[in-house]
């Protein structure tokens, strides 16, 4: 199968030999941008307030998600790099269905002061334990080594 031609029998490999080209960027965007920023300088998180519904958008945008409301300098706020588990999972198996040796407990994060949520890494010593509700703060970098990415965040931990 050459490159140009479509795949039409999703049951049929494919594949091809030699290079590929593969250029990916992902920019974070002007939000983004500054969120990563600050987090690359401080142990908090930044956060947006919408001035016309109140609603604190984690992670921060520049137009509020419910009504729209262009964000302004103004409404970004700093909050902590911290929040409560509103669910978890155990990962056991690796993306390639191998048994991981240290299972990982994978939650999603109500942050505090914010309507907003994030996924990250919880380390526990009890992965039997239930998670849901604990508060957890973020495990950053040492402050040199950061890089202004989400790497920036090693764990979370309970509080
Ligand atoms: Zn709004």
């Amino acid at each position: 199968m050459g490159f140009i031609e479509k795949q039409t029998d999703p049951t049929t490999p494919m594949h091809w030999r030699g290079n590929m080209q593969a250029d990916y960027f992902y920019p974070s965007g002007a939000a983004g941008d500054k969120f990563f920023k600050h987090l690359k300088q401080m142990d908090t998180f930044l956060a947006t307030k919408c001035s016309k519904c109140n609603k604190v958008l984690f992670p921060p945008r520049l137009y509020c998600e419910d009504c729209y409301q262009e964000i302004t300098d103004d409404d970004w706020a700093e909050v902590p790099a911290a929040g409560t588990v509103r669910l978890f999972t155990v990962v056991m198996l690796d993306a390639h269905g191998e048994k991981l040796a240290n299972p990982e407990v994978i939650a999603l994060i109500d942050i505090d002061k914010t309507d907003g949520a994030m996924l990250g890494v919880v380390k526990t010593a009890d992965i039997n334990k239930d998670l849901s509700g604990i508060k957890v703060k973020a495990i950053l970098k040492p402050q040199e080594t950061r890089e202004g990415t989400i790497k920036d965040i090693l764990y979370w931990e309970e509080i």
